[in-house]
């Protein structure tokens, strides 16, 4: 049989420069030895001070990770949302979230959809939602203009972003969902947010976790199985 994909990967990386985000070698967003990885990989519990619910993440963030967000977000591999909205939607199904429980996605920065044209966060939300034949919808907002988190320790982050979201009276279980979790600060402060506006959540679930060392075990984890 014909390896149409191949064929496609290969005239993409011939005629478009079509690289693999991850380590270089053709790919249409990723090669398919970083795909295999990557879908391979099996889901952690992940332990945040400050983050009163369960937290799953579908992979470490290094060394796959670190280079498929970016380029999803930054530098328009969209072709990329397919892969991540799996693993997204992989984490998710570790929670053993009750039957109705939608998922929400934590807001993004209004200058950075600005920049880029598109709300990636809502995108990947979406997308893990149809794949486990969930609801998604954006509670959250936030007061979130000019906050960049990047340069601040953990608890200045926790400090920066405390009281930023706000969700309208809702009801019933919902799970956080977000690309990556570093100190897990707007994690919590999701939770905060969904919590007082009368929401049940369920647990939080994200793509990479960008510090392995605060993961623990938990004798309640059940790791899902990869969503294809
Ligand atoms: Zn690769």
């Amino acid at each position: 049989m014909v390896d149409v994909s191949g064929f496609l990967v290969a005239a993409a990386h011939l005629f478009l420069g079509a690289v693999c985000a991850v380590c270089g070698a053709p790919g249409w967003g990723a090669c398919t030895a970083c795909r295999s990885v990557i879908q391979g990989a099996v889901p952690h519990e992940v332990y945040r001070p400050g983050l009163n619910v369960p937290l799953i993440a579908a992979n470490d963030y290094r060394p796959q990770v670190e280079k498929l967000v970016p380029a999803f977000k930054d530098d328009g591999a969209l072709q990329l949302a397919p892969l991540l909205s799996r693993r997204l939607a992989t984490a998710v199904s570790c929670l053993d979230a009750p039957g109705g429980a939608r998922l929400v996605p934590v807001p993004s920065l209004a200058s950075a959809v600005r920049r880029r044209g598109l709300d990636h966060g809502a995108m990947l939300a979406a997308s893990a939602a149809r794949h486990l034949n969930m609801q998604w919808r954006a509670e959250l907002r936030g007061d979130l203009r000019g906050l960049d988190q990047r340069s601040l320790s953990a608890a200045g982050r926790q400090l920066n972003v405390h009281g930023t979201m706000r969700a309208r009276r809702l009801s019933g279980a919902v799970v956080i969902v977000d690309d990556v979790c570093t100190t897990g600060a707007s994690l919590a402060e999701a939770a905060r947010a969904l919590e007082m506006a009368g929401a049940c959540v369920v647990g939080a679930a994200v793509i990479g976790d960008a510090d392995r060392h605060c993961a623990t075990p938990s004798t309640d984890f059940h790791p899902g199985r990869p969503v294809s």
